[in-house]
């Protein structure tokens, strides 16, 4: 629990706030002391100039009567008058029978200068003290007045036990409500958390549910369902590619396994010995081509391996595959045509791949096109795009099997009799989508295909 970020959260928002009111309430209590002490000053000398303007009009005897009569009208338990010769002896006071015990001359006091001066005296068994003041008089008299300040220190006492008990409550109240906020605040998190248990359990098909949490933990949410999405595509996609390797890669082994077998048994003569030596040859080299071709389209999807991103022109790798492929559509009796664009097509991206992306998609219109159908390879562009087309008026492809030809392994069972491996159109998928791109397909079956390859375009500085 102490490792939890909640708890840490609600601490540090607990312990700032406890910093905070303790130092308010320091500040308070400096203010609130000062003021009452600045005021009772106040008062006292305000009095003590009264007696002092008295003291020159009035006698020790009427100085007595006022002493008492100020006294009393004040309360004796609250205030004292008296009136000290220069060395302290007692000339005139109040009734200080209540005072009685008061060091009304502190030994601090020293001598007494003409500036008036203020102490706070103890009263003999009682808590609260006595403020005094000792003005001296022009005839060098001494005039002392004590309050007390009992009052003052009660409001202080309360402030302090108010203060004490408010903070308690709002520590109190505020842990709690910190505890809540920052529980709903991680509760996203705690989601994000138990999906990832559930899916490290195998269950791969849940996902976060995205609820008005806050736009963190939204993105928080989002950002792992689209991670999710895409590890369960990509396992999905293992695990076919497995299944169609295992199917795959079984047939020409066994074929392998067979020519030799027979070289074991069989009594041939060297030719026959060699021609299978041959055959075996080129089934391994058959399942070479496989295998890399499958590292291929591994790595283009993955995305890890980095590309050439050169300026290719797109005109000239569909021109240079037209003369490639040009021999061959001749000898099959196919008339293959090229259609040259007004101007140059150029995309970022790595020739090579490029070059065996057209070729793929070349090769296929021809091979599946019978003796005196056409072929047709054109390029034209957008501002933004450029598109290289393949139309063939070849055999065509069934609806139902259109939406599965660019799977890898996948041959439609029409075109088993022709050779290749089924993944010719994945390879050049992956190649048109690792360049930012897409292969489109349109055909009619028993008419022909339209293979189309869009690529973002790009201009070479002038
Ligand atoms: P392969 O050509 O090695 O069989 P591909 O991945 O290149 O594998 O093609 C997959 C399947 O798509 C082919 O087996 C074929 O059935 C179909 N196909 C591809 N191109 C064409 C085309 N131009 N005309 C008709 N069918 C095609």
């Amino acid at each position: 629990m102490f490792r939890t970020v909640t708890f840490r959260l609600t601490g540090w928002y607990v312990l700032l706030f406890t910093a905070f009111s303790v130092a308010v309430f320091i500040l308070v209590d400096l203010r609130l002391s000062s003021d009452l002490r600045k005021r009772e000053n106040e008062d006292l000398l305000e009095n003590a100039m009264e007696i002092e303007t008295a003291c020159q009009t009035l006698d020790l005897e009427q100085l007595k009567t006022v002493f008492k009569h100020e006294a009393e009208s004040d309360g004796i338990t609250r205030v004292f008058y008296l009136l000290l010769s220069p060395d302290f002896e007692e000339l005139a006071s109040s009734d200080l029978s209540v005072w009685h015990g008061i060091n009304f001359k502190p030994a601090e006091l020293g001598t007494l200068s003409n500036q008036e001066v203020f102490k706070n005296l103890s009263v003999p068994g009682e808590e609260s003290k006595v403020r005094v003041i000792y003005k001296k008089t022009s005839d060098g008299k001494i005039i002392q007045i004590g309050t007390s300040i009992e009052e003052d220190e009660e409001l202080i006492a309360n402030f302090h036990k108010i203060f004490g008990v408010a903070i308690l409550l709002m520590l109190l109240s505020g842990s709690l409500l910190g505890l809540l906020i920052t529980r709903r605040a991680m509760s996203g998190v705690e989601r994000v958390t138990q999906t990832a248990v559930r899916i490290g359990k195998g269950d791969l098909t849940h996902r976060v549910p995205i609820e008005n949490e806050g736009e963190e933990i939204e993105n928080l949410a989002s950002a792992f369902n689209d991670m999710l999405e895409r590890i369960h595509t990509i396992v999905k996609e293992l695990k076919e590619v497995t299944s169609n390797i295992a199917h795959d890669l079984r047939s020409p082994i066994t074929r392998i396994r067979g020519i030799a077998e027979t070289t074991i048994t069989g009594n041939q003569e060297q030719e026959e010995y060699q021609a299978m030596a041959g055959m075996i040859v080129e089934e391994c080299d058959s399942l070479v081509v496989m295998i890399n071709t499958m590292l291929e389209i591994a790595e283009n999807d993955s995305g890890i391996k980095e590309f050439s991103t050169d300026p290719v022109d797109m005109t000239g790798v569909a021109r240079n595959a037209y003369e490639l492929f040009q021999p061959v559509a001749e000898q099959k009796g196919i008339y293959l045509k090229y259609e040259n664009p007004p101007d140059t097509l150029i995309t970022l991206g790595d020739v090579t791949r490029l070059q065996r992306l057209v070729a793929n998609l070349l090769d296929n219109a021809i091979k599946f096109t019978p003796a005196g159908g056409n072929v047709i390879l054109s390029s034209s562009g957008t501002d933004t795009q450029l598109k290289i087309s393949i139309i063939d008026s070849g055999i065509g492809i069934e609806n139902d099997v259109l939406p599965h030809i660019f799977e890898r392994f996948y041959r439609a069972d029409r075109s088993r009799s022709t050779p290749g491996n089924g993944l010719g159109l994945s390879l050049a998928r992956s190649i048109a989508r690792a360049h930012g791109g897409e292969i489109t397909v349109k055909s009619q079956p028993g008419k022909g295909s339209t293979f189309t390859v869009i690529l973002p375009r790009k201009y070479l500085p002038i």
